[in-house]
């Protein structure tokens, strides 16, 4: 596939295959030195525990393309760290951060022809680390693969920078002592459904209450919630059972530093939602979407509105945005040049 067949306008979020991957083997006690390869097919034992236990973990992050030519990464330590916690959790071997930084570079630059131009998009990264080998009992894998591949991607809600609706879902994606705050696959599964049922009902997906009482927000599908209240406050929920995000994180910081809001990282109660003069959802892939409203018990509460974005939004999604892309200066360390 050449590049001039790409429409940079119309990108969504749809697996393309790029031209390299990155590849790791952990065996006898040890990742190697890792390759990029051409072959986009994994050859694995039919045993391997990623495939029946769900020993697997994965990550999300985007390489941006400056005004200037040059290539950014944005918190990819935090990405590591990420996975190791979540290797941790399903007893994996952790990828060492210094590997798992060197391999995205190598990935940007062996698709750096896939990297929409400026404002088009990014270059979405897939890290993951799955249990291999031949096995049947449930333990953990005696063989392991961390690979990372890239995709061209647009925005992940189509019509992207818009309110969307969402539906308060009766499922939950993660038990309270279980694996919502590891990037599993598993999570995912369990999402598919809930998903499934509030898109075919209208909604741009579900979100989950805490698992515990259901009376709390937790997540907007596999993005988190934020909202503002009228007294410039950035409330986000407090849980061990949620992901936590790195956008969410650095939007906690940014509200901080750059537009004075007071954050608060506690609960979200869901009827208590009238405090909110604006929501979002946030992560890698959905940057900011404004949260239109949510229709809970058969009622939509709207918040700022269904079709306009609000003030405190814009300007959260511009401080971000504008770091990604190099356009704004970000605090220290928070961008890591690719070339
Ligand atoms: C990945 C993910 C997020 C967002 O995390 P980012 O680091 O901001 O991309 C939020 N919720 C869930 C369930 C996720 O898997």
């Amino acid at each position: 596939m050449s590049n001039e067949s790409i429409n940079w306008d119309k990108l969504g979020f749809d697996y393309i295959k790029t031209d390299k991957r990155y590849l790791s083997v952990f065996r006898n006690g040890e990742w190697d030195n890792g390759t990029l390869t051409e072959d986009n097919v994994l050859h694995i034992s039919e045993g391997s525990t990623a495939l029946h236990y769900g020993q697997q973990c994965f990550e999300g992050m985007k390489a941006y393309r400056c005004k200037d030519g040059s290539i950014n990464l944005f918190r990819p330590d935090q990405n590591a760290a990420r996975m190791q916690r979540s290797c941790d959790r399903l007893l994996m071997p952790r990828v060492p951060t210094e590997q798992f930084i060197d391999a995205c570079k190598q990935v940007v630059k062996a698709n750096e022809r896939f990297i929409p131009p400026y404002g088009k998009g990014a270059l979405y990264l897939r890290p993951f680390v799955i249990g291999t080998g031949d096995n049947i009992g449930v333990r953990t894998a005696p063989e392991f693969i961390f690979s990372i591949f890239a995709i061209p991607v647009g925005s992940y809600f189509k019509g992207g920078m818009t309110p969307h609706k969402f539906l308060i879902s009766d499922y939950d994606r993660a038990a309270p002592q279980g694996t919502g705050a590891a990037k599993v696959g598993g999570n995912y599964a369990a999402s598919l459904q809930p998903g499934y049922e509030a898109k075919k009902a209208g909604f741009a997906d579900c979100i989950y209450l805490d698992p515990l009482t259901h009376s709390k927000i937790e997540e907007v599908g596999s993005a988190n919630f934020f909202g503002i209240t009228a007294n410039n406050e950035f409330v986000t929920p407090k849980s061990a059972s949620v992901l936590p995000g790195i956008t969410r994180l650095s939007l906690m910081e940014l509200a901080e530093s750059r537009l004075g809001l007071k954050v608060i990282e506690g609960d979200v109660e869901i009827n208590n939602l009238a405090r909110f003069v604006e929501a979002g959802a946030c992560g890698t892939a959905a940057v900011i979407t404004p949260i239109g409203g949510i229709q809970y018990n058969g009622k939509l509460h709207v918040f700022h509105s269904e079709t306009e974005v609000g003030p405190v939004t814009r300007k959260l999604y511009d401080e971000l945005t504008g770091i990604q892309s190099g356009d704004v200066e970000g605090p220290a360390g928070w961008i890591v040049k690719v070339a």
